[in-house]
């Protein structure tokens, strides 16, 4: 069973100094490889392996002899992520799409590298190579099992860890008991045995956090830019970006965990991405509206896309996805699907056998049902 483990890390002045030459160092192999690759496949169309890139290192390094001070597993490991960035690239065309080209790492977003062995854990201190001993915060002690990957990153003016550990999995006797999971348009869980989770329920910071962003948003245009006040507010806005996105990733955990010994059922979000998006935003008039409904929609997909990850692991791989075609128009006791079944947001009420229920628990039940009898369970005797 592989577990994840993120700290912060406390670099001093000369480590800060190396991080910084790592992060260059394998953008720039990063984006190097990336155009040689493009314009191997591009002019030629063939794919140049990652084994060829990385036999290349060696001399790449006499050409660049700062390359020397860095890792030479975090350099391999740079073109391994590009080698899976163009498999991925590569199966999507197979399977009739048109995905854009694996795209150039910039120096503005995220920074991070990884290292994929020889990282070392002493107490509260982690050990990097060509690096050494780093103070860290947020170690447990009693952290076992063997590291498979460490990234590390630099975000909002911070440093950070990611561990990967495969540990020994403990025996965990699975209720399985198979529940119906599906996600509102805010932050909140709903199961079809009626439990309802909101993300204030368990931040009641969260709303806050939310405004204070605004705010600093706010504050953040008014400063002239390139000024040390707006340096001073593009940090205090990334952080506050940082808090509200620990929040979601808590929330995310803890509810994912909630289902841990059940067999969870939840709609495919690929397919609900294409059928239900497009038609809520244009619901919406106001070009504002609608751009932050968009903006919001995409929060919503890439947090619900992790609680889906979560809900993987949690359960063991008992994850099942269906199709969310009509779950919120169906009737869960009779099958009727109308649109006019659901008279509001939140009210569902049967128009063939008067079934009253919550709407978005209607929808759960629906969705409990098409994982247990199959995606053909959607009843279909009566469309309106
Ligand atoms: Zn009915």
């Amino acid at each position: 069973m592989k577990r994840a483990v993120q700290v912060r890390l406390y670099p001093n002045k000369r480590q800060q100094e190396l991080l910084q030459k790592n992060f260059g160092a394998c953008r720039y192999l990063y984006n190097r490889s990336l155009a040689l690759k493009k314009y191997a496949y591009q002019k030629f169309g063939v794919n140049i392996s990652a084994h060829r890139l990385i036999k290349r290192l060696p001399t790449l390094k006499e050409r660049h002899p700062w390359l020397k001070e860095i890792d030479s597993q975090a350099l391999q490991q740079s073109i391994r992520h590009l080698d899976e960035a163009f498999k991925h690239f590569f199966r999507r065309i197979r399977s009739g799409e048109t995905p854009g080209f694996p795209k150039f790492k910039s120096k503005k977003h995220k920074q991070s590298f990884q290292y994929p062995q020889r990282v070392k854990i002493d107490g509260k201190k982690l050990y990097l190579p060509k690096i050494g001993w780093i103070k860290t915060k947020g170690l447990r002690d009693d952290l076992v099992g063997t590291i498979k990957t460490v990234t590390i990153s630099y975000e909002a003016y911070r440093y950070y860890a990611s561990i990967l550990l495969e540990i020994e999995a403990e025996p965990i006797e699975f209720v399985r008991e198979p529940i119906g999971i599906d996600m509102g348009v805010v932050y909140a869980v709903i199961d079809s045995s009626g439990n309802h989770h909101t993300i204030e329920d368990y931040s009641p910071r969260y709303q806050k956090e939310l405004a204070k962003l605004e705010r600093y948003q706010k504050t953040l245009s008014r400063k002239q830019k390139g000024s040390k006040r707006y340096q001073k507010a593009k940090i205090k806005l990334a952080r506050g970006h940082k808090r509200v996105s620990n929040i979601r990733y808590n929330f995310l955990h803890r509810i994912s965990h909630i289902y841990g010994e059940n067999q969870a059922i939840v709609e495919d979000l690929n397919i609900k991405a294409m059928t239900k998006s497009a038609k809520r935003t244009i619901e919406n008039s106001g070009k504002n509206v609608k751009a932050k409904s968009v903006l919001n929609r995409k929060i919503l997909q890439n947090g619900w896309s992790l609680f889906f990850v979560l809900l993987e692991y949690k359960t063991n791989h008992n994850l099942i996805k269906v199709d969310p075609k009509y779950t919120s128009q169906t009737c869960s006791r009779c099958g009727y699907v109308d649109k006019a079944n659901r008279i509001s947001q939140s009210r569902f009420v049967c128009r063939s056998c008067g079934f009253t229920i919550n709407a978005d628990v209607n929808a759960t039940k629906n969705i409990l049902a098409r994982g247990i009898h199959g995606n053909n369970a959607r009843q279909q005797p009566k469309v309106a």
